[in-house]
């Protein structure tokens, strides 16, 4: 069952909400072990410093089957971040990966750029397993994902649940490049190429075939399923959620930054009557980012 049919079935009766909830904590067991973490004491972890994770593995949980992440990255506020790498360096075997050829500055996950402060290439030795700790500017790292190049990685797994941005587009495997220069750039070609490998689709533009087809027909504006317009990542129109343990939803809920972003405009997504239009300056991709007081 996809991300968004799990979540719409949670919400039939307690049983299917307790079945759900399991299916999720599984696949989330499962990313972790396959990096030799324990469930448990991760989560304790990321709840303690304030980390999250997102990139590849986020992307994993969303569904039954699929590819095998490469690396774990997890992401961590400034505030959390000594903390945190502390722990993995007393918990597990990882190690800073003195072999890894550094960053190119250019890099859209290197350091300075895109919300990041810090970013740590980590190893273990015996299995050859990667993982990236990477340290936002912000005390919270869950608006991070808000930067990344592709609405396809803007995903979370936190200590209470998992969360995805763009689910009507991320669960049929479509995402979205935030601004449609990237398409010319050869690092994002290259990710763009990888995900293929992967079974995944990303269009530069919003007015793809396949978004289109993908959204469907829906209430434009409303709740999660329409990418349009401005949303709030406290309000019923921020990450589509799925707790992993009974009575985590207000602790998810709690954890959400009070972030506003837009990454589409006013085009049209398929509700040819909703007449709301959102002036041509914020139809680039990204146009805002704000954090509210
Ligand atoms: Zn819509």
């Amino acid at each position: 069952m996809s991300f968004e049919g799990l979540v719409a079935f949670s919400a039939t009766d307690n049983e299917s909400r307790r079945n759900c909830k399991r299916t999720m904590r599984v696949r989330v067991e499962k990313v972790l072990s396959a990096f030799g973490l324990e469930y448990n004491k991760t989560m304790k972890a990321m709840k303690e410093h304030g980390a999250i994770i997102s990139g590849s593995s986020a992307l994993r949980v969303l569904f039954a089957e699929g590819f095998e992440p490469g690396d774990i990255d997890f992401y961590v506020g400034r505030e959390g971040s000594a903390g945190f790498q502390a722990w993995i360096e007393s918990e597990s075997m990882y190690r800073e990966d003195v072999g890894k050829p550094p960053t190119e500055p250019d890099d859209w996950y290197s350091a300075g750029r895109h919300g990041i402060r810090e970013v740590k290439w980590l190893k273990e030795s015996e299995t050859g397993k990667k993982m990236n700790v990477v340290t936002t500017q912000d005390v919270c790292p869950i608006s991070v994902i808000l930067q990344f190049y592709t609405t396809l990685s803007m995903n979370i797994i936190s200590w209470a649940g998992v969360g995805c941005a763009y689910p009507s587009l991320t669960t049929k495997r479509i995402g979205v490049l935030v601004g449609r220069e990237l398409a010319e750039n050869r690092r994002v070609q290259r990710r763009i190429q990888k995900a293929a490998e992967r079974g995944f689709l990303i269009v530069s533009t919003w007015k793809d075939d396949a978004v289109t087809e993908a959204l469907g027909p829906h209430q434009c504006l409303k709740g999660r399923t329409c990418p349009r317009g401005a949303r709030n990542m406290r309000t019923n129109r921020g990450l589509l959620c799925m707790v992993l343990d009974e009575g985590k939803e207000g602790e998810m809920q709690k954890m959400m930054p009070n972030v506003s972003w837009m990454m589409m405009g006013g085009e049209d997504c398929g509700d040819e009557h909703d007449s709301i239009r959102v002036s041509t300056r914020r139809h680039r991709l990204g146009a805002f980012v704000s954090i509210k007081a």
